[in-house]
C-alpha cells in the first residue's frame, strides 16, 4: 500500500467518522429506491444490535430498500427507518456500513423513530452509530457528579480484540469485528479529558490500526455525545468497527494472512494483538 493510499485511507477515516444519520418518517420511497434482501452480514450485525440493546426482534419482519448511487439523503441522513411497514431505507454508499446499518436495525427493535439516550448512546453506544444530530435528539447527556476527577486517558485500561478470533471468508458474508475497549479500573467515575482534534469536530475517542508491515488501515471515531467521556466506576465502553475479508482496503477489506491489530482512546493505545484471517 502506498503513502497515498494510507493518507486516502486516513482521509476516508475522518469522512465516514463525520457521517451520521437521523432518522425521520417521510410517506413515500425515495426516487430510485430499490428493495433488496439483507445480505448474510446484516444477520451478525442484527444479532449485535439485539445483544446490546437487550431486545428482541425478527430481522426477517424488516423491508429493506436502497438508493444507488446516493450519498446522502436530504438532511445529510444515510437512512431511516420508517414505522408503517417496519422499512428500512439506505443509501447506496451506507449500505454495507455496519455501525448505520445497526443504527436503523435499532429503531427497528426499539420501535421508535426518535433517539432514546439509554438505547443509542448508553446501551448501544459504540456499536451503533450515533452522531451530531441523533446526540441532539436524544435526552441531554448526564451531568458528572461533583468532584468527579478529571483524568487523561492514560487512566483507562485499552484493549483490542477480534471477533471471532479467527476470521473466515465464509461466515456472516466475511464480515467479522474489531472491538477496542476502554475500561475505568477505579472504584469512582472519572471524567476523561481527551486532546482536541484539531479541525472544527468533537475530539477523537476510538480507534484502531490493523495492518501488515507498514501497510494498514486506521480509522478513527469521535466523541460526538460528553457521556463517551463519563466513566462509572468499573465501567468499560466499547467501539465496535466493522472488517471483512476482501480487498477493498477503503471500505475494511483485509485478505487471508496475519495482522498485527491495536486500538487506542484519546490516543492511548492497547497492546498489539495478532490474528490471522483463514480463507
Ligand atoms: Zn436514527
Amino acid at each position: 500500500m502506498t503513502s497515498a493510499t494510507r493518507l486516502l485511507l486516513a482521509t476516508l477515516g475522518a469522512l465516514l467518522a463525520l457521517a451520521f444519520t437521523a432518522c425521520t418518517e417521510v410517506a413515500t420511497l425515495p426516487v430510485g429506491a430499490e428493495r433488496f434482501d439483507p445480505p448474510p452480514e446484516y444477520a451478525l450485525w442484527w444479532r449485535m444490535t439485539e445483544s446490546c440493546s437487550g431486545l428482541r426482534g425478527s430481522l426477517a419482519d424488516v423491508n429493506w430498500f436502497v438508493v444507488p448511487g446516493v450519498t446522502s439523503f436530504p438532511g445529510d441522513l444515510g437512512g431511516f427507518w420508517y414505522e408503517q411497514d417496519n422499512r428500512i431505507v439506505l443509501t447506496g454508499t451506507e449500505q454495507f456500513d455496519g455501525a448505520l446499518v445497526r443504527h436503523e436495525m435499532l429503531h427497528a427493535l426499539v420501535r421508535a423513530v426518535n433517539h432514546p439516550r439509554i438505547e443509542f448512546l448508553e446501551r448501544c453506544a459504540g456499536t451503533v452509530t450515533c452522531a451530531y444530530d441523533c446526540v441532539k435528539d436524544s435526552e441531554p447527556a448526564p451531568i458528572p457528579p461533583a468532584g468527579t476527577p478529571l483524568v487523561s486517558p492514560s487512566a483507562l485500561e485499552i484493549a483490542v480484540e477480534i471477533k471471532p478470533s479467527t476470521p473466515k471468508g465464509g461466515a456472516d458474508g466475511g464480515y467479522f469485528t474489531l472491538v477496542v475497549t476502554a475500561h475505568n479500573p477505579e472504584s469512582h467515575a472519572v471524567v476523561v479529558v481527551l486532546p482536541p482534534s484539531g479541525d472544527d469536530g468533537p475530539s477523537g475517542s476510538f480507534s484502531y490500526t490493523v495492518g501488515q508491515g507498514s501497510s494498514y488501515i486506521r480509522y478513527d471515531d469521535r466523541a460526538y455525545d460528553s457521556e463517551a467521556t463519563l466513566f462509572a466506576a468499573g465501567e468499560t465502553k466499547r467501539d465496535v468497527f466493522d472488517l471483512h475479508v476482501g480487498s477493498d482496503a477503503e471500505f475494511g477489506g483485509l485478505l487471508p494472512g496475519t495482522y498485527t491489530a491495536a486500538g487506542s482512546y484519546g490516543s492511548f493505545g492497547s497492546p498489539p494483538i495478532s490474528f490471522t484471517i483463514e480463507p
